[in-house]
């Protein structure tokens, strides 16, 4: 009896030790039920201060010309140590990405165009036209190559991209403030060899002529603080690519679908699958070639439509010609690049964003600009007099303002 009471006591005693053992680990570990992860494995826009030494690129447009709410068409942001950000193609669909980014749209007035191409820049609009209402207050300023003629150019395609906008800017006039709404273009040829594009604050930004459908496509090298991002846009592999974007930091270039899944998915015809997978555009298995040849630190497939059944086909091609580190992005893929490091996350966003404030002051609409309405729509018009006064008085009270409404 004695002895079984000792062992009873002696497990119970080894319990109460196991127990302390227990509550002092949890006390000691760093991911405990009411402890921040130090660690995110995700980025949250706007919650990361960014190193003196450090780029981010943010992926937010990955995919092909036709519409899709999975990926928008090509784009990405390049954020740096010192405060600038840049714009790599505006791809249809990319403008909702970027919003999400939580940046003031003042930081987002640097664009440039590698091809005019829908899916390069087909939301250049929306980031023009909704960048001035999200309160940019400085021009929008755009860099793009010439062509073949004049009405192939860049300077060309944003003048009538005005033009067409016509309407929209006349309305707003005397509305918003329309400073945000000039655009500064910066045309240069798209022949250049490893030409300076963009030297300002210790970044520079060159152009390679890319290989792409028409003559015009380039590709762009940005170098900061001994780090190298390379930005395909489309081309065919080329020699320029290949001596030019050597040992870049982070390599994106284009990747398409393999011509199989044209046809299988995307409902192509082989010829044409054939024709534009693999001479239009570059193949995974001629990306892999692409690759080897320039051996970044981390190479970036994009253009594919990135998914659980595409992307074995494509991996299973970039590998038969390439063995280095690769990343096959899809939307909201995120790298921090620093000479000691790539890490590569996916961000997660708050898809009810709002835009911040200008880093300005702000800047009113002048009513005299106003266009006006003609005496027949005036005439038609029913003022409500008696809710809208309500409304200026509310609104006067809760911010001190002192208002009356014009048909008073
Ligand atoms: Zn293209
Ligand atoms: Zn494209």
């Amino acid at each position: 009896m004695k002895n079984k009471k000792q062992i009873l006591t002696f497990f119970a005693g080894i319990a109460t030790c196991l127990s302390i053992i227990a509550v002092l680990g949890a006390a000691n570990s760093p991911q405990s039920p009411v402890e921040p992860i130090p660690n995110l494995e995700v980025y949250y826009p706007g919650t990361e201060a960014l190193g003196a030494d450090e780029m981010r690129v943010t992926a937010c447009g990955t995919g092909m010309p036709n519409a899709r709410p999975k990926q928008a068409a090509a784009c990405f942001l390049v954020e740096l140590g010192n405060g600038d950000k840049f714009i790599f193609d505006i791809g249809t669909g990319s403008a909702e990405r970027l919003s999400a980014m939580k940046i003031p749209y003042d930081y987002l007035d640097k664009v440039f165009i590698g091809h005019l191409h829908a899916d390069h820049f087909g939301d250049l609009d929306a980031l023009w036209v909704g960048g001035v209402l999200a309160n940019r207050q400085r021009p929008l300023r755009v860099w793009g190559p010439n062509g073949p003629e004049k009405r192939l150019g860049t300077a060309h395609a944003v003048e009538h991209m005005k033009e067409m906008f016509a309407w929209d800017y006349a309305s707003r006039q005397g509305n918003v403030n329309t400073v945000g709404f000039e655009v500064e273009v910066t045309e240069f040829d798209y022949k250049g060899i490893n030409q300076i594009i963009y030297e300002e604050n210790g970044v520079t930004i060159r152009s390679i002529p890319a290989i792409h459908a028409l003559d015009g496509p380039v590709s762009f090298i940005l170098e900061w603080n001994d780090l190298k991002f390379a930005f395909s846009s489309d081309t065919f592999p080329n020699t320029w690519w290949k001596e030019y974007a050597q040992n870049a930091d982070l390599a994106i270039h284009e990747c398409f679908i393999t011509p199989w899944d044209l046809v299988a998915k995307q409902n192509w015809a082989v010829l044409d699958a054939l024709n534009v997978g693999t001479q239009v555009h570059t193949s995974p298995a001629q990306f892999g070639k692409v690759m080897s040849q320039i051996k970044p630190r981390m190479a970036v497939a994009y253009h594919f439509f990135n998914d659980f059944d595409t992307l074995p086909g494509v991996m299973e091609q970039v590998r038969t010609t390439y063995s280095g580190p690769v990343s096959f992005s899809t939307d909201y893929m995120v790298w921090n690049v620093t000479k000691d490091d790539v890490r590569v996350r996916m961000a997660v966003v708050d898809d009810a964003v709002w835009p911040l404030p200008s880093i300005t002051e702000t800047l009113p609409a002048d009513p005299k600009d106003k266009y006006g309405f003609s005496d027949f729509l005036t005439n038609g018009r029913q003022p409500f007099s008696d809710v809208v006064r309500q409304v200026y008085e509310d609104t006067n009270k809760q911010f001190g303002t002192d208002y009356t409404p014009p048909d008073d």
